[in-house]
C-alpha cells in the first residue's frame, strides 16, 4: 500500500512539473490575458478557471492553444512530444505516453498541425486547397471528412545548401503534373498515391499525394525514382520515409511533408523545445476559419 501511495505521489509530482513546463511556455512572462480580447489580469475563479474583466469570457490556462485540442494531461503531452522528438512512430509514442494508439494518433495530428502552423506558409496550407482546415472545426479536432479534397495540391521541393523548403505551388495541380509527364516527358515516379517528379523549373522536384480519382494509369512511368540520380541530400533522407507515407490521405499529406522538412532542416537538434512551443502557441485564426 505504501508503495502505491509513493507511485501515485511520484506521478502527481511529474504531472505538476509537466504542467509548470507547459504553463511557462504558454505565459512566458507570467502575465495572463484573455484569449478573445487580450485584456490582461483576468479574475481567478474556482477550479483553475479564469474570467476576463473586460469581455467576461471564461477560460483556462490552455484555452485556444493547440495542446487543448486533445484530452492529454501535461505529463502525457510531454512524454508523447519527447518520444516524437526522438522520431518515434505512433505506436512507440503511445507506449511512451501510456495512452492508446488512437489517442496518440489524434494527439500527433494536433502536434503536426501545431508544427505546420509555425511556418510562414501556414495561412496558405490552412487555406481551402489542402482541406487541412477540415481537421479542426469549431475549435475541435475532427475526423477527416470522407469527401476528398478538391484539386490535389502540388508541392515543390527546393534545396539551398543543407536546407530544404517545401512549398505549395498554387499554379499547379496533379493534372498539370500528369500533363507535363505525358506531353513534355517530365519524369514521374509513383509511391502508392504519391507522385514525385524530376527537376521542374527552380525546384529539385515536385511532389503530390492524390487519391483514387487521379488517372494514375495515364502516367508514362520511368524506372527508378527521379530524385535518385540527383544526389540531393534531402532525397537520401526522405526516400525511406516517403515509402512509409504510402497509406496517407491527400488531406493529411501536407502535415507529414512539413514534418519531413522540419526534421531534415533540424537534424542533430533537440526538437522537444520546438514541439512544446508549437503546442503551447495559440491556434491561429487562419486554422479556424
Ligand atoms: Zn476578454
Amino acid at each position: 500500500m505504501a508503495g502505491e501511495t509513493t507511485q501515485t505521489e511520484a506521478r502527481g509530482d511529474a504531472e505538476a512539473k509537466a504542467r509548470a513546463t507547459l504553463l511557462w511556455r504558454c505565459w512566458p512572462d507570467g502575465e495572463k490575458s484573455c484569449p478573445r480580447c487580450r485584456t490582461v489580469a483576468p479574475y481567478t475563479l474556482a477550479e483553475g478557471r479564469l474570467r476576463c474583466g473586460a469581455c467576461r469570457y471564461t477560460f483556462h490556462d490552455f484555452t485556444g492553444r493547440w495542446l487543448n485540442l486533445s484530452g492529454l494531461t501535461p505529463g502525457q503531452w510531454l512524454d508523447l512530444a519527447r518520444a516524437f522528438a526522438l522520431d518515434a512512430n505512433t505506436r512507440e509514442a503511445a507506449e511512451a505516453a501510456n495512452i492508446s494508439y488512437n489517442t496518440a494518433f489524434k494527439a500527433l495530428t494536433v502536434l503536426r498541425l501545431a508544427i505546420l502552423a509555425q511556418g510562414t506558409d501556414a495561412r496558405q496550407l490552412f487555406g481551402p486547397k489542402t482541406g487541412l482546415g477540415d481537421l479542426i472545426r469549431g475549435g475541435k479536432l475532427c475526423p477527416a471528412p470522407d469527401t476528398p479534397v478538391g484539386e490535389v495540391p502540388v508541392y515543390g521541393i527546393l534545396s539551398q545548401g543543407q536546407r530544404v523548403f517545401v512549398d505549395m505551388v498554387p499554379e499547379l495541380t496533379a493534372e498539370s503534373v500528369l500533363h507535363f509527364n505525358h506531353n513534355f516527358h517530365l519524369r514521374v515516379a509513383r509511391l502508392g498515391h504519391i507522385l514525385l517528379t524530376d527537376r521542374y523549373k527552380t525546384y529539385d522536384g515536385l511532389i503530390l499525394c492524390g487519391d483514387d480519382r487521379l488517372p494514375y494509369h495515364y502516367l508514362l512511368r520511368h524506372q527508378g525514382l527521379p530524385f535518385a540520380d540527383s544526389g540531393s541530400p534531402f532525397w537520401l533522407y526522405a526516400r525511406d520515409r516517403l515509402r512509409q507515407f504510402k497509406g496517407l490521405s491527400a488531406r493529411r499529406f501536407p502535415l507529414y511533408l512539413k514534418e519531413l522538412e522540419l526534421r531534415f532542416n533540424r537534424q542533430g537538434e533537440d526538437l522537444l523545445p520546438l514541439f512544446l512551443d508549437a503546442l503551447c502557441a495559440p491556434i491561429p485564426a487562419a486554422a479556424l476559419a
